[in-house]
């Protein structure tokens, strides 16, 4: 155990020195020496960070399938399934709604949309077509598993797993050979997983430098006031929300979950997916937070695509900036309007880089807002999906963590009725 100690810590640190020095090469290059950093960015930082990102995005759809299906099939009745569901989905949804209020409150406090003038004339944004929430909520059953698969439709493969562990728990005996099949692949992945998790530090380290070194630093200084609030937001979020509920609701100590969770946020802060980061995501809670392979399995897949309260604290700060810049007075019901869109694109936004900004779009137009205003956050939007991504999948494991904690206990209440 000690030693699996010290290897978590060392690796937590690479990856720390990995995000520092890059963003600081990135910041150098982009400064003093922008030609030396296109060559660089094209013949080694690029290779490197998207050889990374190739590397974990290739193990989520693999891993999703395995782990849920051993998931939903290792808790065993489904009262328990229905029970961990339902405390999941309650978690997502009211953390949510606090990260939101969170953003809008903050947002009102600070007026970062009246601090400095902003050119709207100018600001263009083309809303991509989102796709309506109903419409994923209802396609959540594939007719075509593997085209589920080959695409990377995370809701339907989560929902076919499901399906999958409940017939191989239903036919018991009579399938042991498919449910070894599934173990043993999911093994496979795992291990696969702590392969790639040794190249994270590298990895971190180019696509940071990437990102810093490609940023136009006047568009971050015009922005200066609207990040911090983001920024500032999504602490309050971490520190309150999550410190909080792992403190009351899973009785652990909050600096034990940051820092087991730490290596993972790493990783969702430099690739800005919380689905290319799910495999690490997943391994760190098992190994570093003790979250049973059932619960993590079924938890942290389901929340990487439905929970994203870092990017509805974005949304929430970004609605108010974009009412305050363009002088529109939004009423207590349009804010409530606000918080619920929000809530609603939170579960529709896939877990990849940007598409937060692209569920905005349905956000201010719930609101009757100008879309085109998402072209004033555009240009500093990478920075900020870094710093939400993190916060993203840490609200996944805070639950997968809590969930664990209650399940123990219930447990351990079981065991002591039946000794008396
Ligand atoms: N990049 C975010 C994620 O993967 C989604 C977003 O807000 O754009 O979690």
């Amino acid at each position: 155990f000690a030693i699996q100690g010290v290897k978590f810590l060392k690796l937590t640190t690479k990856i720390v020195i990995g995000l520092l020095s890059g963003a600081v090469a990135g910041l150098l290059l982009n400064i003093f020496a922008p030609d030396v950093f296109i060559v660089l960015d094209k013949y080694l930082f690029t290779p490197v960070g998207k050889t990374f990102i190739n590397l974990i995005t290739m193990l989520v759809v693999p891993i999703v399938l395995f782990s849920i299906i051993l998931g939903t099939a290792g808790l065993g009745d489904p009262k328990k399934l229905g029970r961990i569901g339902l405390t999941t989905i309650v978690y997502f949804l009211v953390t949510t709604t606090i990260a939101i209020i969170i953003g809008l409150s903050l947002a009102l406090l600070i007026e970062p949309g009246n601090q400095g003038s902003f050119d709207t004339a100018n600001a263009e944004f083309e809303a991509e077509k989102a796709p309506p929430v109903s419409e994923t909520l209802l396609n959540i059953i594939p007719t075509n598993p593997f085209a589920a698969m080959t695409e990377g439709n995370m809701l339907q493969v989560i929902a076919f797993a499901v399906l999958i562990g409940f017939a191989l728990t239903a036919l018991g005996e009579r399938t042991t050979g498919i449910f070894k099949l599934v173990e043993q692949g999911n093994h496979v992945m795992m291990y696969l997983v702590n392969l790639v998790m040794r190249l994270a530090p590298y990895g971190t380290f180019a696509l940071i430098a990437t990102a810093v070194g490609s940023q136009g630093f006047d568009a971050v200084k015009a922005m200066g006031v609207y990040m911090i609030v983001v920024i500032l937001a999504l602490i309050i979020h971490g520190i309150l929300t999550y410190g909080g509920s792992i403190a009351f609701l899973a009785r652990k100590n909050p600096l034990w979950f940051f820092k087991g969770f730490a290596p993972a946020m790493g990783v969702a802060f430099s690739t800005s997916s919380s689905n290319a980061t799910l495999p690490i995501s997943m391994e760190t809670a098992q190994t570093n937070l003790s979250v049973p392979k059932s619960i993590s399995g079924f938890v942290q897949p389901l929340g990487a695509t439905i929970n994203m309260d870092g990017t509805a604290i974005m949304q929430g700060v970004a609605a108010i900036f974009i009412s305050q810049v363009y002088n529109i007075d939004l009423s207590v019901g349009e804010m409530a309007t606000v918080v619920i869109t929000a809530v609603l694109a939170s579960i529709g936004t896939a877990g990849v880089p940007g598409v937060g900004l692209i569920m905005l779009a349905m956000v201010l137009s719930s609101v009757g807002l100008p879309v085109e205003g998402i072209g004033l956050i555009l240009g500093i939007d990478r920075i900020l999906d870094m710093a939400r991504t993190a916060v993203n999948i840490t609200g996944d494991a805070a639950c997968a963590v809590i969930v664990a904690e209650q399940e123990k206990r219930r447990q351990r209440k079981v065991n002591t009725q039946v000794r008396n």
